[in-house]
């Protein structure tokens, strides 16, 4: 199973609970399926986890209900769909012997699998299927004496991404896994200690954001003090944060990895309209994820930019729709064209990723129809050629377009009358860093460490 989510913690504040609630809101772009809060009063942890939106899910009498001063939160975007287990909703909570815990993980591990079979040969009982949950079997199962220990104990035999927040009736700790795959920052609130997959979360309750929570970093915050451990064998593991973050997957207005996401975005816009020129006489983004790159496009290349297609807002991302079907309609709910302005023109379209190709070519039907005389197609990052095993959500290799067709022939596929992806090289230098920053395996199949045969034959089956 994949995910990818959101996660929300905060230390030691009497509106802890709706500041969770709060900061899940900003987060709910990284997942929608699911949305759970868990908060303690220092003697008990108290939850509540439903499927749908953060709205939809806290009520006023809910948040009356869950009371405490440490609380974490989570949402969750899976792809399994309608027929996911409610168990699989976080933060997962469990009480052992030495107490209660709850844990919000966003990222994707890669030995879940080989764990979990382990686990349950010794016993282990699991009430749903996500990898999260073998994590907490591990901490409970370690035969240290002191949480932090138990905690480190289970990470190091984790393999994959985990941002991941834990807290206790009286600690909340934070880490980040050595390779730094998914985002994790931390901030200050009134004094109180915040963490969160994105600052947009921090500047919507006014949090000031300190710095990121380093790759193979635990911080713990007990009694009021913040202390930061290393997980051993942190620089033997590359550094691998995922570039997919700032293509796609961040909200413009957050700060990752250390970078402004518009910024970078938009840089990935400019550096496209250098590397792929074409006369036109208007640029248009494919909204939402389009917008900032076409901004640099046209910033770049003085072609005019305008909002030629509207989103409807109230959909929701068409990928979430389960089957072909459903998600060819998706298209056609969320965007339409404005005829007035395309009429006779010669259109540079912008959008971030081509991956079934469905989209593109729905649009750019779309945009013909509606009386555009060209449509060129630019996309702001290079060809999505292999799956994610990390928490982006890809389909299958065979169902990526890129990895079996050449970029003339999805040129063809799509109807555009040329198409121009951003380079490797170009989108690295746009994110002002170097290969050995990024995780870029979704567009050159280096993955930083090999990936289980059971994984891939677990994706191919999804
Ligand atoms: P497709 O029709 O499969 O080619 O979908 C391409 C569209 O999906 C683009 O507009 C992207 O913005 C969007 N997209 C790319 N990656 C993802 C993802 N991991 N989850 C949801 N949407 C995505």
């Amino acid at each position: 199973m994949k995910e990818y989510c959101g996660v929300f913690g905060i230390y030691n504040n009497p509106n802890a609970v709706y500041y969770t609630y709060l900061g899940l809101y900003a987060l709910q772009h990284r997942g929608q399926e699911s949305a759970g809060i868990a908060a303690t009063d220092g003697n008990k942890i108290g939850y509540y986890r439903d499927f749908g939106l953060v709205s939809s899910v806290f009520k006023s009498s809910v948040l009356r209900e869950l009371s405490g001063f440490i609380a974490i939160g989570h949402n969750r975007y899976s792809t399994s769909g309608a027929s996911d287990s409610p168990d699989n909703i976080q933060p997962i909570v469990v009480s052992y012997k030495y107490g209660q815990m709850a844990v919000a993980h966003n990222g994707n591990l890669v030995n879940a699998l080989e764990l979990r079979e382990k686990l349950e040969e010794e016993g282990s009982i699991f009430r749903g299927t996500t990898d999260s949950e073998v994590i907490v079997h591990l901490i409970v199962k370690s035969k240290k004496k002191k949480f932090l220990d138990k905690l480190i104990d289970a990470l190091v035999r984790l393999k994959g991404a985990y941002s991941l927040l834990v807290m206790t009736n009286k600690k909340l700790i934070a880490v980040r896994d050595p390779w730094g795959f998914r985002p994790l920052c931390m901030g200050e609130l009134d004094g109180s200690p915040v963490f969160a997959s994105e600052t947009c979360a921090f500047d919507l309750i006014g949090a000031k954001y300190l710095r990121d929570v380093e790759p193979g970093e635990i911080i713990v915050v007990e009694n009021g003090a913040i202390s930061s451990y290393r997980l051993p064998e942190t620089e033997n593991c590359p550094r691998s944060q995922c570039i997919f973050e700032f293509v796609y997957f961040a909200r413009p207005d957050s700060k990752i990895f250390g970078k402004s996401v518009y910024d970078v975005r938009k840089a990935f816009g400019r550096r496209l309209a250098k590397e792929h020129p074409v006369e036109a006489d208007i640029v248009i983004p494919v909204p939402d994820s389009g917008v900032v790159p076409a901004l640099g496009y046209s910033q770049e290349s003085g072609i005019p930019f305008e909002m030629g297609l509207i989103r409807n807002h109230y959909v929701g991302r068409t990928f979430i729709k389960p089957d072909q079907k459903l998600r060819d309609i998706g298209v056609k709910v969320k965007l339409n064209p404005i005829p007035e302005l395309l009429e006779g023109k010669r259109v540079i379209v912008i959008d971030d990723s081509i991956v079934r190709g469905t989209t593109s070519r729905k649009i750019i039907r779309m945009l013909r129809e509606a009386g555009a005389k060209e449509v060129h197609m630019r996309i702001s990052s290079p060809p999505t050629k292999f799956p994610c095993y990390f928490g982006i959500d890809t389909p299958t290799k065979d169902q990526l377009i890129a990895s079996n067709h050449s970029v003339e022939e999805i040129c063809k596929y799509i109807e555009a009358d040329s198409l121009g992806y951003l380079s490797l090289e170009g989108m690295i230098e746009a994110a002002g860093g170097n290969f050995s920053e990024y995780c870029t395996a979704c567009f050159n199949g280096e993955y930083p460490f090999n990936i289980p045969e059971s994984v891939e034959r677990q994706a191919e089956k999804k």
